[in-house]
């Protein structure tokens, strides 16, 4: 009996304690932070965590702050931001409040609507990637849209301070950021968080290296003192939000520089794709530690937004089905011969050759016993991955793959 791999950070035991950095200003952690600003109108909020952290959201903001929730800003759609807004509103109602307003980008609306047309992919993919667990609703859909959208930017003054949004593509084409200009903060969202910004997630739609890297560089042109981040911690200090900021824009600008310079000259996906890396002075950078992304993941978003799925080899533009590919390499290579390379790859610590090994070999007609061998071998490989895998997001896909072999394995 093989237990179970799962990653952290997917159970809610990470929520912490709210911090207070100055008079008026709060950042409420948890898988996504939540912003609060207190004014003499009521709460101004920043993005309402999923379902699983609003209630301890909520009891931590009310253990402090009394009064209502006069406006929520969104940051963007993303379930860990934007998802549970009701809640705020069944808690004005029952306090006998004004419901709250809520702010957000007009391109937000368009996905909502789309994640009601995706819904079921989305709560397939989004089991894999933050690790859910069976009979927990992976992907609750939105049961309110923003009162006011804008399109570049909007002012609002709520109990004499003034709130400044600004839109920005970035992690989503809804992003956008808060500046609090009284008390020199920015509620960042998913600009800012912890280590490489998350481009070019392997599930989902497209996301933007160069205008996130604009986008933090516009932030650090307010000169703030305060950042709030869509999730890690607080930033405080001109300098420290510059060294953060700006050491992950010039990573993104890297990235997105070297990737256009070989798109120009020439060349094709894949190459592009093994060559383009930070140097080292940037790899090192803790605040680009592949933490939840990674720098391959970056590559291939901006490769993704500039260019097509074809790979510069006509044999591959209407190729036979991979599997179908396997079986006629197996009926030559022999099955045996392939297994015994698999495990001779395992052997020699070359995991991701080993595990195309496996999959040659399971294409193939194999007994039961053999399947189940082969499901096995290629649990441990996976499981192997994750373990040496430091983005949370590749871990769990790791993970997720590990355990699912090790069910049809039978070793579950
Ligand atoms: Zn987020």
């Amino acid at each position: 009996m093989k237990r179970a791999r799962l990653s952290e950070a997917a159970t809610g035991k990470d929520v912490q304690t709210p911090v207070n950095p100055v008079p008026g200003i709060w950042m409420i952690p948890g898988f996504g932070n939540t912003g609060a600003v207190e004014t003499s109108e009521g709460i101004v909020l920043i993005d309402v965590p999923g379902y699983r952290w609003v209630g301890a959201m909520l009891q931590m903001l009310r253990e402090r702050l009394g009064g209502p929730i006069h406006t929520v800003f969104l940051t963007h759609g993303h379930l860990d931001h934007a998802l549970t807004v009701d809640v705020l509103f069944d808690e004005a109602q029952k306090k006998g409040f004004p419901p709250p307003r809520v702010v957000a980008h007009r391109n937000l609306v368009k996905r909502f609507n789309r994640y009601a047309m995706l819904h079921g992919y989305h709560d397939h993919i989004n089991r894999i990637q933050f690790a859910v667990p069976a009979g927990v609703q992976a992907f609750p859909l939105p049961k309110r849209y923003p009162d006011i959208t804008f399109d570049q930017s909007i002012s609002l003054s709520v109990g004499g301070l003034d709130f400044h949004a600004f839109y920005a593509l970035g992690e989503t084409d809804d992003a956008v950021w808060l500046w609090v200009p009284d008390k020199k903060t920015v509620f960042a969202g998913d600009l800012v968080i912890m280590g490489m910004p998350n481009v070019g997630n392997p599930f989902k739609v497209q996301r933007y290296a160069l205008e996130w890297a604009q986008g933090l560089e516009a932030i650090v042109a307010k000169e703030p003192e305060i950042v709030v981040p869509g999730h890690g911690n607080i930033i405080q200090g001109k300098a420290s939000i510059r060294e953060k900021l700006l050491t992950t824009s010039r990573a993104l600008r890297h990235l997105h520089d070297e990737v256009v310079k070989r798109l120009n000259a020439g060349m094709w996906y894949e190459d592009i794709l093994h060559e383009v890396d930070l140097p080292g002075d940037l790899k090192a950078s803790e605040h680009l530690a592949p933490v939840y992304g990674c720098t391959r993941f970056v590559v291939h978003g901006i490769l993704r937004q500039y260019s097509g799925w074809y790979d510069g080899n006509p044999s591959n533009l209407f190729p036979p089905k991979k599997i179908d590919i396997q079986k006629e390499i197996l009926s030559v290579a022999g099955k045996e011969a392939v297994v015994k390379k698999a495990y001779a790859l395992k052997e020699a610590g070359k995991t991701a050759m080993a595990l195309q090994f496996v999959d040659l070999a399971l294409a193939g007609d194999v007994s039961e016993e053999e399947a189940k061998k082969l499901h096995s071998l290629k649990g441990e490989l996976l499981g192997i991955m994750g373990d040496n895998e430091p983005s949370y997001i590749a871990r769990n896909i790791f993970y997720n793959g590990h355990n699912e072999e090790m069910k049809l394995a039978g070793e579950d």
